[in-house]
């Protein structure tokens, strides 16, 4: 590539998706005022498109959910043009019949975590709207591009837990008694920030597990849930592929642009 890229669409998840890159991908090394992203930006063509890839965890997996960079990976990805994001993520499942392999696109998101820089508004009592976390219209992407081989739930409440712990059987059902069905580590403060950017979000969640609550035997385990994930990985990434394929237009949605009359702390190039 020539000149510098410009990517509207981005993916932000596992490292697993480097597989969607070819040898003509480029590798951006992007400094913001929060510090490095989680790794090196890829660029490259997926599905006829310039699309943007950043591993949330970075690239050997060295963070943690609760010592991510967020706001330097969202910042990085707004700055080099993005203003779209998938969002893949793994979860556990609060709901019995949503098995290991089930795939749920969010429409509702539950903050249980603490201390992770939510923001970039500082001062000047900045107030974005976030009733509804998610963006409709990638939303109808992803939902479009379910695959054969994994279930897909249209709607779903997301609980965010602090971690890097799972959640104690007491916690888990009572997270299921409010009828939160899904339960993540790194979906916030990721979906504000990126809204706060004026960039759409959404996630899409794969069930690698039932949480403690569900489960009768000993409770969830790291390795079990990793090894659930690559199970279904392969079509889990074919399901991102079609929804990358099927997200239209290249800026902010209508509904995604929350800053109108707002005057911003900072200006992206
Ligand atoms: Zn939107």
């Amino acid at each position: 590539m020539s000149s510098v890229p410009r990517p509207a669409l981005a993916i932000i998840g596992g490292s697993g998706f480097y597989d969607f890159f070819g040898d003509d991908a480029v590798s951006l090394e992007v400094d913001t005022p929060y510090g490095a992203p989680s790794a090196p930006i890829t660029v490259g063509q997926v599905e006829g498109r310039q699309v943007a890839f950043l591993p949330r965890h970075g690239r050997k997996h060295e963070f943690s959910p609760h010592t991510v960079p967020y706001q330097a990976n969202l910042w990085a990805l707004r700055s080099i043009g993005v203003r779209r994001i998938l969002a893949p993520c793994a979860v556990g499942s609060l709901h019995a019949d949503w098995g290991p392999g089930t795939v749920a696109v969010p429409d509702q998101l539950v903050d249980r975590t603490s201390g992770r820089p939510q923001t970039f508004f500082d001062n000047g009592g900045v107030h974005v709207s976030f009733a509804d976390p998610y963006c409709d219209e990638l939303r109808g992407a992803a939902i479009g591009s379910a695959v054969p081989e994994l279930p897909l739930q249209s709607t779903a409440t997301m609980v965010v837990v602090q971690g890097p712990r799972f959640s104690t059987r007491a916690e888990s059902r009572w997270f299921a008694a409010q009828g939160w069905e899904l339960v993540n580590m790194t979906g916030f403060p990721e979906a504000v920030l990126a809204r706060e950017l004026e960039m759409c979000y959404a996630a899409i969640a794969l069930v690698t597990d039932l949480d403690a609550g569900l489960e009768a035997g000993e409770g969830v385990s790291a390795a079990a849930v990793f090894a659930a994930f690559e199970q279904n990985l392969v079509p889990f990434k074919g399901l991102v592929r079609n929804a990358i394929a099927a997200v239209e237009g290249t800026d902010t949605c209508a509904r995604c642009r929350v800053h109108a009359g707002v005057t911003l702390p900072f200006e992206l190039p």
